[in-house]
């Protein structure tokens, strides 16, 4: 069943529409005018607009133009009715966006036959860009923590910044890694390593806002965002993770394991800080400067 959109100032046209497609298990939304059936498709986002050429108020040709400059519409497909009652430009309709035509009055087959049509193909347009959404989700993570990978946390971290270059707000970037990973790898085998990253990703999900952004930067280095965020609040946030992580046990055959991460936060504004590879740059000079110092700490740049 779908919803469909009937947009003519006819009514026994609409009424013909609409008790040929309920029948059929369909749900009619009608509208009279131009101006009614734009405000009808913004409001209800019908999966099918039937779309009459002429009528008062706005026609269906600026009604289809206005449907495609509009987001939330421009991607709703439109079958012209055109009658020999009314001689319309075909063509033009068509170069405006709508897909296909039928002819009042309604042969009845004709009109489920299109409608079907129109609706089948915006199924598969939906199941295709649903699909498409999922590969670029995973073309975004890291398989293991299912974070956010290197790539798309530059891609991001460029675009925050302008944004918060523009608009002078504060912005936090942390980058952590894992003391002694490798030892730990050595001493208690990969997949012990790997559960521990997974723990870590987990760790840090629940330790940032919703609204923040965190990524495996690489093998056991981790980065966060935190937006309009100044440097005591960042310093609050790593603290929390680095107590958590601290206190964190990993259950391994009959052991209790631990773990530790050390912490480097750069935060803009900071007059040495002017784009967004520097603020990387700085967090990795004070993570650095986290280990140098023992480790098991937060520094700031
Ligand atoms: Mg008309």
């Amino acid at each position: 069943m779908a919803k469909i959109l009937v947009v003519d100032d006819s009514r026994l046209i609409s009424h013909v529409a609409k008790t040929i497609l309920t029948q059929r298990g369909h749900e009619i939304i009608l509208a009279q005018d131009g101006l009614e059936g734009l405000e009808a498709a913004k409001s209800q986002q019908p999966d099918l607009i039937l779309l009459d050429l002429i009528m008062p108020v706005m026609d269906g040709y600026q009604m289809c133009q206005n449907l495609k400059e509009e987001d939330s519409t421009k991607e709703i497909p439109v079958i012209m009715l055109t009658s020999k009652a009314e001689p319309v430009d075909k063509v033009k309709g068509l170069e405006l966006g709508a897909l296909d035509y039928v002819t009042k009055p309604f042969d009845e087959s004709e009109l489920v036959t299109r409608v079907n049509i129109q609706l089948r193909l915006r199924q598969l347009y939906e199941a295709l860009q649903k699909k498409n959404r999922q590969l670029q989700n995973l073309a975004n993570r890291d398989g293991l923590t299912d974070l956010y990978n290197h790539r798309y946390f530059h891609d991001q971290l460029s675009k925050d910044f302008l944004r918060a270059q523009r608009y002078h707000e504060s912005l936090s970037c942390i980058l952590l890694d894992i003391d002694y990973f490798k030892k730990f790898n050595d001493t208690y085998g990969h997949q012990t390593g790997d559960i521990v990253l997974k723990t870590l990703g987990q760790l840090i999900k629940d330790s940032i806002r919703d609204s923040d952004f965190a990524a495996r930067y690489g093998g056991e280095e981790f980065a966060i965002i935190l937006y309009y965020t100044d440097k005591p609040d960042a310093v609050h946030v790593a603290e929390r993770l680095r107590h958590m992580v601290e206190h964190c046990e990993i259950p391994d055959k009959d052991n209790l394991l631990h773990f530790t991460i050390s912490l480097g936060i750069a935060t803009f504004p900071d007059e040495r800080i002017h784009n967004y590879k520097q603020i990387v740059e700085c967090a990795d000079k004070a993570l650095y400067q986290a280990k140098g110092n023992g480790r098991n700490r937060v520094e700031c740049y």
